[in-house]
C-alpha cells in the first residue's frame, strides 16, 4: 500500500492539468498513465486551446451544451490561460473568429507536455507510466479510499488515497460503449484520438454508483478518408477533411442527408449514421483549389487533403463532367444515378437561391458544384472525443444516479460529458477548466 493526498488517472490535458494545480496547492500527487509516456490525445492535437468568448457565443456555438458547466468553462478560461503562462507555457494568441478566444502551445502540444510534466516531477510529483488504473475503492460509507492499479505486464496493486480525479479522455476507443451509444455501424468508425482511452473512467465511476451526462450519444470528430486508406496515427490533422462544409455529401445511395453547412464535426455524426457508416465528399476545383489543399502552420504541416488521401488508399476520382465522375465512383459503392440526380437539384437549387429550401435544406455555403474538374471521395467519420461521460457539478464531482457526488471523485477532460452536445467549442479548455477546478475543490484553491 503506497499513501498520496490524490491519485489522478490520466496524463493528458485534463490529468496534467489537475496534477499540477493539486501539487500546487500542496497536494502529493500521483500521476497514472496506461500509455508508454505522458500526453494521451493532448499529444496527437493541433494544439489549438479555444473557447467561446462569451456564454452567448457560447449558446450559439453549442446550443445544447450544459446550462451551467457551459458557462463556468467561459469564465474560467482566461484565468486558465494565465495560470498555464504562469507555468511557462508558451501560448500564442491567434486571429481567429470574433465569437472566440484562441491560443496555439508553441511551438507544439509536445513542448508544453514535457514543461507541465517537467514542473511536476520537479515538484516532487509520481509520475507512472504503463500504469492502469482498473478500479476504484471506497470504504462504507462510499467515500473514495484509493484506487487499484495494473503496471503494463505486472500484478495488480492498491494505492491509498482520499480524492482521485478521472482523466482518462473519455471512450473513443471502448467498441461496446460505441456500439451501445453511436449505433449499428460504431464498428467502422476511426479511432482520431489516443486508442488507450477505453472508457476506463466511466467504467470505474459506473461500478460504483455514478450517473451519465447528457450526449451519450454525441462524439467530437471529423471526417476522414475512407478504408482501406489508414490514416497513421500521428498524422491526423492532414488528412481531416475540414472542408466538408463546403462541399455536398451523399451516402451510398447518392442522396444527401444532411445541412453540410453545420460544419464538419456534425457532417461526422451524421455520416456515423448512414449505411455502413460512409459518405462520399463531392467538390469542385474552386473549392478544392481553395480549401482542399491547406498550407502548413498553425500546428499543421502542408497537405493536400484529397490527393493525398487517394494516395492512401481511399475510394476517389476526379472527372471533367458530373456524369464521369459519378460513373467513377459506383465502383466505389455509390450509386451513379442517385448522385447526378442530387448534384442537379442541388446546383439548380443554389443557382436560384432556393437551397435553403431543399428536402434537405442548405442554408449556408452553398457553394456550387460546377467549376471542372470535379472530386469525388470516400469519408468515414473519426471520433476524437465523445462529448457523454461522467456527470460532473460545477467543482467536477462525479455525481451518482440521484444527482449527489460521490465524495472524494472527480472527473475532468472528456472523462467528463455533457459541456459540449452535438457541436463542440473546444476539447483542451475542458481540461483546462474542469482539470483546475477539480484541484481547487479538492485542496482548497
Ligand atoms: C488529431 C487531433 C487534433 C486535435 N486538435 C485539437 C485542437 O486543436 N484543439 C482542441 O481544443 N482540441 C483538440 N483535440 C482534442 C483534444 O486533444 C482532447 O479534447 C483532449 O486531449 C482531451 O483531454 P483529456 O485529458 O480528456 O484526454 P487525453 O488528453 O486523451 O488524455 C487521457 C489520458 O488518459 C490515459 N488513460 C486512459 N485510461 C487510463 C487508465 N485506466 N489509467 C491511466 N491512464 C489512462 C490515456 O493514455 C491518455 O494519456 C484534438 C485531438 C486530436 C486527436
Amino acid at each position: 500500500m503506497a499513501q498520496t493526498d490524490v491519485i489522478v488517472v490520466g496524463a493528458g490535458m485534463a490529468g496534467l492539468v489537475a496534477a499540477v494545480r493539486a501539487q500546487q496547492l500542496g497536494a502529493k500527487v500521483t500521476l497514472l498513465e496506461k500509455g508508454p509516456a505522458p500526453g494521451g490525445s493532448l499529444g496527437l492535437s493541433g494544439g489549438t486551446l479555444w473557447c467561446a468568448r462569451t456564454v452567448d457565443d457560447l449558446r450559439r456555438l453549442v446550443p445544447r451544451g450544459h446550462p451551467t458547466l457551459g458557462p463556468r468553462l467561459v469564465e474560467d478560461f482566461p484565468g486558465g490561460v494565465e495560470w498555464l503562462r504562469s507555468l511557462g507555457a508558451v501560448l500564442t494568441p491567434l486571429d481567429s473568429k470574433p465569437d472566440r478566444f484562441v491560443y496555439l502551445m508553441d511551438p507544439n502540444p509536445g513542448v508544453f507536455i514535457a514543461g507541465l510534466i517537467a514542473t511536476f516531477v520537479e515538484g516532487g510529483g509520481t509520475l507512472l507510466t504503463e500504469t492502469s488504473a482498473v478500479s476504484l475503492r471506497i470504504n462504507d460509507a462510499g467515500s473514495i479510499t484509493g484506487v487499484t492499479v495494473r503496471p503494463g505486464d505486472g500484478a495488480r496493486y492498491e494505492l491509498d488515497a482520499p480524492v482521485v480525479i478521472l482523466a482518462s479522455g473519455g471512450f473513443l476507443a471502448n467498441p461496446e460503449l460505441k456500439a451501445r451509444y453511436f449505433g449499428r455501424w460504431s464498428d467502422r468508425l476511426i479511432v482520431r484520438g489516443n486508442p488507450h482511452s477505453t472508457g476506463d473512467g466511466w467504467a470505474m465511476a459506473q461500478a460504483i454508483g455514478a450517473g451519465s451526462s447528457a450526449a451519450m450519444s454525441s462524439f467530437y470528430g471529423h471526417l476522414m478518408p475512407a478504408p482501406p486508406a489508414r490514416v497513421p496515427t500521428n498524422d491526423f490533422i492532414a488528412y481531416t477533411q475540414y472542408h466538408s462544409e463546403k462541399g455536398v455529401l451523399v451516402n451510398r445511395e447518392g442522396v444527401r442527408f444532411t445541412d453540410e453547412s453545420l460544419g464538419d464535426e456534425t457532417n461526422a455524426q451524421a455520416v456515423a449514421q448512414q449505411n455502413e457508416a460512409v459518405g462520399y465528399l463531392i467538390f469542385d476545383d474552386a473549392v478544392y483549389r481553395e480549401f482542399a489543399v491547406r498550407e502548413g502552420g498553425k500546428g499543421a504541416r502542408a497537405s493536400d487533403t484529397f490527393f493525398e488521401s487517394q494516395a492512401l488508399g481511399a475510394p476517389a476520382a476526379t472527372a471533367n463532367s458530373l456524369e464521369e465522375l459519378a460513373q467513377a465512383m459506383q465502383p466505389h459503392g455509390l450509386y451513379a444515378p442517385g448522385l447526378i440526380a442530387t448534384l442537379s437539384a442541388y446546383n439548380d437549387a443554389v443557382t436560384a437561391g432556393a437551397a435553403a429550401h431543399l428536402p434537405i435544406p442548405r442554408r449556408d455555403l452553398t457553394y456550387p458544384v460546377t467549376n471542372p474538374p470535379f472530386y469525388a471521395l470516400g469519408v468515414t467519420p473519426g471520433v476524437t472525443f465523445t462529448l457523454g461521460g461522467l456527470p460532473i457539478n460545477e467543482d467536477a464531482q462525479v455525481l451518482d444516479r440521484s444527482g449527489h457526488p460521490l465524495p472524494g471523485l472527480y472527473a475532468a477532460g472528456a472523462d467528463a460529458g455533457g459541456i459540449h452536445n452535438e457541436q463542440y467549442a473546444g476539447g483542451l479548455c475542458l481540461g483546462l477548466v474542469f482539470g483546475r477546478r477539480a484541484a481547487q475543490h479538492a485542496f482548497g484553491g
